[in-house]
């Protein structure tokens, strides 16, 4: 029993992580780790502080900023910002909660960590943006270090935010650090940083794709939901690799392949300029083969489909469209985003990946999945301590050892703990759950 408000957001992704660890053999193996997990799931430290910045009328405006430190048991607190209006503690501690594990399943030494505003990017101006930034930084300043807590990007913020912070911290306390990560490179960003979340889950379905006999991604039909960041890289690589993809969508509609199409490298470059013009989707020209959808998620609009990535936000798979997935023979879905599926949607891949073998259902948790992104903030981290600067063919082959290394930890990991029977694909939502978490309890 708890006396805190409901926080619905945090108390799955705390159900999803502690459901897996006690259907498991970990507790019965390791009691202490009873305690370990009540433990971590209380955040280090919580701030929370008021924004106050100027509009273009001149008129002032307040928000509200917020910093989790969930826990820094593997090192400084380290994860990204969010700015979106929907920004509230319940949706930063989930965040907080996952980063802890997903951070520790890189195998880097890095603690967990989230933070942001409900400041709304969309239909301001870059000056409004940037005092928004410089006035959010002054407060954040005190809490943070390069030794302490090392934010970066989530939704509404990339490198044009992190710019604007990072000036904001230098001058404010004099110092030229790797205190953001997710910099530009003129001042200490790492090589592939942006492109990173989209390759890593890539490079992981690659594995899963290997492991569950499936070829590669050649010839494979994708839907990709999202159009920011990570669902603009994860559809490159993708193509680059010999998949067609079918989708991208944003917070308003989608846009899906008919009639034989599919979506070009030139399409994604332009939807990023448009996104950059903080444009939606819907104003993408219409051509053929695309069709734009206003309100619709992608996933029971692209037809037979093999692999399902899940890239905008939280809850963004459902049952029913879970069940759609399956029925329609999807057998790959990984999360780009962070909790993409709900805990009804993993329910529905989790337990057809137990009931068939063979022709099994496989389901990666974001935590695992999109730990590429975070990976290569840690990576920025260690070129600024070094004060060095690695190739980009450097940086992405040390991703892809991470993301491999993500892949083979959930999956013995999963082995070990969780008796599914033969011919099964291990889970790898009980396994990384279990990895991330052991990682993290032997160090507390
Ligand atoms: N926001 C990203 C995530 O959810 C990246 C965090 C980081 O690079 O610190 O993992």
């Amino acid at each position: 029993m708890s006396n805190l408000p409901s926080e619905p957001e945090f108390e799955q992704a705390y159900q999803e992580l502690a459901l897996t660890l006690e259907q498991s053999t970990l507790f019965q193996k390791n009691p202490e780790y009873r305690i370990a997990l009540k433990v971590v799931s209380i955040p280090e430290r919580v701030i929370q502080f008021r924004v106050c910045w100027e509009d273009d009328q001149g008129n002032l405006q307040v928000n509200r900023g917020y910093r989790i430190q969930f826990n820094s048991a593997l090192g400084p607190y380290k994860g990204g910002l969010r700015l979106h209006p929907t920004v509230n503690l319940s949706i930063l501690k989930f965040l907080g909660f996952e980063q802890i594990f997903k951070n520790a399943l890189t195998g880097l030494m890095m603690g967990g960590g989230k933070g942001g505003s409900d400041f709304d990017p969309k239909g301001k101006s870059d000056n409004e943006i940037r005092r928004f930034c410089v006035a959010f930084m002054r407060e954040l300043a005190r809490y943070i270090g390069a030794d302490t807590d090392v934010p970066a990007g989530d939704i509404g913020v990339g490198g044009r935010e992190i710019g604007y912070m990072f000036g904001a911290y230098r001058r404010e306390r004099n110092k030229f650090t790797g205190v953001l990560t997710g910099k530009g490179l003129a001042w200490g960003g790492s090589l592939i940083r942006p492109e990173a979340t989209g390759y890593g889950l890539v490079y992981y379905v690659g594995h899963m794709l290997e492991y569950a006999g499936a070829g590669n991604w050649e010839g494979k039909r994708v839907a990709v939901s999202g159009s920011g960041n990570v669902a603009q890289y994860a559809a490159l690589k993708a193509i680059e690799l010999g998949a067609t993809v079918v989708s991208l969508s944003d917070s308003k509609g989608s846009l899906v392949a008919v009639d034989g199409g599919f979506i070009t490298p030139e399409d994604v470059h332009a939807i990023a300029e448009l996104k950059i013009q903080r444009k939606a989707l819907a104003d993408y020209p219409a051509r053929a083969g695309l069709k734009y959808l206003a309100g619709a998620r992608p996933w029971t609009h692209v037809g037979k489909i093999d692999i399902a990535l899940p890239s905008a936000t939280q809850n963004e798979v459902n049952k029913e469209e879970a069940e759609y997935l399956v029925a329609n023979g999807c057998k790959f879905i990984a999360e780009g985003s962070n909790m993409g599926c709900t805990l009804e949607a993993i329910e529905v891949f989790e337990s057809q990946r137990k009931a068939k073998k063979g022709e099994s259902i496989w389901y990666a948790p974001g935590k695992a999945a999109n730990c590429g992104g975070v990976a290569v903030s840690g990576l920025e981290m260690s070129q600024n301590s070094q004060r060095l600067a690695w190739t980009a063919e450097e940086v992405d082959e040390k991703l892809k050892n991470i993301m491999k290394n993500a892949f083979y930890l959930g999956l013995n990991t999963a082995k070990e703990y969780v008796a599914d029977g033969e011919g099964v694909y291990p889970s790898l939502v009980a396994g990384s759950n279990i990895a991330g978490f052991v990682k993290v309890a032997q160090a507390m």
